[in-house]
């Protein structure tokens, strides 16, 4: 008896916690590399002309609260191993945005000496969001795209 009771309060745990999670991810920003400008169009997502608020994306400065990582540009030597120590941080389920084509292909930088690769060579990425950079409107279908699939997620079959 003790025993299905801890089953079914785990698993309501988990559903408010999926609930939550859907309504109102909260996201890390990184910059592994980018010139600044996809790192400008982030922030004009969170103007009150985008307001991707909204939606109920926070951003928020720690990776230890963080669902969500949205990173831009390659990822340079230097800022490999930061990438890396910021995703391991994130508490699971994380999902990682790759923001423009530096950091999907390594764009304007590919092949250079101080580039390891892109995003996706160092950390597993759910969500691309192409364009150089692209503009806040692509940006906030790609986070649109990620809530889909959360929602699928957590409601598995739904819709079969
Ligand atoms: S995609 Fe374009 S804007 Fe974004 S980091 Fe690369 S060069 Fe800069």
């Amino acid at each position: 008896m003790e025993q299905q009771l801890d089953s079914v309060w785990t698993k309501t745990l988990n559903q408010v916690k999926t609930w939550a999670r859907v309504n109102s991810p909260w996201a890390i920003h990184f910059n592994s590399g980018s010139c600044n400008g996809c790192d400008i169009e982030i922030l004009a997502t969170l103007t009150p002309r985008y307001d991707i608020e909204r939606l109920g994306i926070k951003l928020q400065g720690s990776p230890r609260h963080a669902d969500v990582l949205i990173c831009t540009g390659p990822v340079t030597r230097q800022a490999r191993d930061r990438l890396l120590r910021i995703y391991e941080q994130m508490p699971e389920p994380k999902f990682v945005i790759a923001v423009g084509s530096c950091g999907i292909s390594g764009g304007a930088f590919h092949g250079c000496y101080n580039i390891t690769g892109n995003i996706s060579e160092v950390i597993p990425v759910d969500v691309f969001v192409p364009g150089c950079p692209p503009r806040p409107e692509a940006i906030i279908y790609g986070v649109a795209q990620l809530l889909e699939k959360l929602k699928a997620s957590a409601n598995p079959g739904k819709g079969d």
